[in-house]
């Protein structure tokens, strides 16, 4: 579904991706982790085109993302990518329903009642459903992260990417959002997770990228990664973490 071929990127002489090759299958879950400052940000941001790349290719189903091509377009393809970012984004003058619905109607066209009705059942379905009229400061981190969820799914995109989404949550609202993603995921969702939550990441991921200094040091399942990091910098990074 999503291919990364000899993708470099540099911020002015500073590296931050250097050649990444690697591919995501439909319905993968993939779990991208490293130290900060690794790149992984920066990486899963270019698979959206929120950022340029010097050079290599990004393909979502054939099609090159970073292909010149108009605004128009380039919006209809981030409409392909639902994009889940740490700190919610909503829209703070729009109600919960609102925040969902919007883009289907602006972007896709599709008639306000039919997304309206839509967005209540996306609500529904990460458990919000009695907070449709509620405005985005009136809401929990936690529950904020769910709309934020339920807007991106309103766009029926093919892929989700998450980057670092419980990290700005307090501790009791991370299992809150990690249940979502874990639902999704059982969907047959394909996904693309930046995060530190190494149980998330054991339990739901198909595949682990280990990425250090701009660069996929490793790929592995979970079990083998958890188990038996190859990598001697994967093995100091899980080292660090227990
Ligand atoms: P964290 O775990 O802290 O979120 P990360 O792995 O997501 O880190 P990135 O945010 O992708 O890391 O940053 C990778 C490198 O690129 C870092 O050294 C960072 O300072 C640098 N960088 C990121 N954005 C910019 C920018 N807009 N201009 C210049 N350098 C940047
Ligand atoms: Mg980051």
């Amino acid at each position: 579904t999503i291919q990364l071929s000899q993708v470099f990127k540099s911020y002015g002489d500073y590296p931050v991706l250097k050649d990444i090759n690697a591919h995501v299958a439909r319905g993968e879950v993939v779990v991208i982790c490293g130290p900060s400052g690794s790149g992984k940000s920066t990486l899963i941001r270019t698979i959206n085109r929120l950022e340029e790349i010097s050079s290599g290719s990004i393909t979502l189903d054939g099609r090159n993302i970073h292909a010149p091509m108009r605004t128009k377009e380039l919006n209809a393809l981030r409409s392909r990518i639902g994009f889940v970012f740490q700190n919610f984004n909503l829209f703070p003058h729009l109600s919960v329903v609102e925040n969902v619905s919007m883009s289907p109607v602006r972007v896709k066209g599709v008639a306000p009642d039919v997304a309206h009705d839509k967005a209540l059942k996306l609500l529904d379905r990460v458990g919000l459903a009695d907070k449709a009229g509620a405005y985005p400061a009136q809401l929990s981190g936690g529950q904020q992260q769910r709309v934020a969820i339920a807007r991106a799914l309103a766009m029926e995109p093919p892929v989700m990417l998450f980057d670092e989404p419980t990290s700005a949550l307090d501790p009791e609202m991370v299992g809150e959002v990690l249940t979502v993603m874990k639902s999704l995921a059982a969907e047959g969702m394909t996904m693309l997770c930046v995060t530190h939550e190494m149980g998330f990441a054991r339990e739901v991921a198909d595949r682990i990228w280990f990425i250090d200094a701009g660069q996929i040091l490793e790929t592995a399942t979970p079990e083998a990664f958890f188990k038996n990091p190859q990598h001697p910098r994967a093995q100091r990074f899980l080292a660090d973490l227990r």
